[in-house]
């Protein structure tokens, strides 16, 4: 089902005003995590004037480490709902487990799946049966099918708004935080109908590297480009070190600009 023969045009998904996998360029941007209202509120407010199209932010953090912080959780997603009303934006934020997928659902436009998660097959399942969106992102170590086939959980279902999304993979290479494969882009747009995006963000870990590699990801052939943004990344609580300021999402934009069309 997720083969390009299954729907030779390309898969169209539709989240208020925003198409995403049309002609034009999608463009999710926010912090890695909600960490107050204020903060949300502050990012959004910025992404959104400079032409963010969708929110991001996550409630429920899966991290490495157990001593990390973990998210705001159900707080998060309160905060989350109250921002895509007052700064009219849909949001995009992660499911953790089929029970907080449920929570998710009442909250988001968008349900996100994790690299750490895409082989949670019972959350794959649970994710599909709830109808929304749902935004795959690559696992660290997932081959081009091994990421197809979870795609496939999902549209099995019978829920086809599946985006896929490249964060990067796991290679010898230390000196970038993951290795973005701008190889899989083309791969999986010829491959499979689904909308592609890119997350330059976890592909790098690197702010400096965050906009050549998203107008790379986009040469390649993306949909929609992910990247985080904080208004002040020294005291992000998560994924500062890649984490754009406000002002270099808006030369994000910019340059993006120049080699797609943004609505
Ligand atoms: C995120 O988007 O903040 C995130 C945790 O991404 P990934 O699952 O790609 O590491
Ligand atoms: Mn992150």
């Amino acid at each position: 089902l997720a083969h390009r023969s299954f729907n030779p045009d390309g898969t169209v998904i539709t989240i208020g005003d925003v198409e995403i996998g049309q002609e034009t360029l999608t463009i999710i941007a926010g912090p890695c995590a909600v960490e107050s209202e204020e903060q949300l509120f502050r990012i959004a407010e910025a992404v959104k004037s400079m032409g963010a199209h969708i929110l991001r932010g996550g409630a429920f953090k899966p991290r490495t480490s157990p001593y990390s912080f973990q998210g705001l959780g159900e707080q998060g997603l309160e905060i989350l709902a109250k921002a895509r009303e007052k700064f009219s934006i849909p949001v995009v934020t992660e499911a953790t487990s089929p029970e907080n997928a449920v929570l998710v659902a009442q909250y988001a436009d968008i349900i996100q799946i994790g690299a750490r998660n895409m082989q949670n097959f019972e959350l794959l399942k649970k994710v599909a049966i709830l109808g929304k969106p749902v935004l795959l992102k690559r696992g660290l170590s997932a081959t081009i099918e091994d990421w197809l086939l979870a795609a496939e959980y999902i549209l099995s279902l019978g829920n086809f708004q599946v985006i896929l999304c490249e964060r990067g993979i796991r290679t010898i290479e230390r000196f970038t935080r993951n290795t973005l494969d701008l190889n899989a882009i083309p791969v999986v747009k010829d491959l499979s109908h689904l909308p592609v995006f890119v997350d330059p963000s976890h592909g790098t870990g690197l702010r400096e590297k965050v906009i050549p590699m998203a107008l790379a990801g986009v040469s390649c052939g993306a949909d929609g480009v992910m990247v985080e943004v904080h208004h002040a990344p020294e005291q992000a609580l998560s994924d500062g070190p890649q984490s754009l300021y406000p002002e270099q999402f808006r030369r994000l934009v910019n340059n993006l600009q120049v080699i797609s069309v943004i609505v």
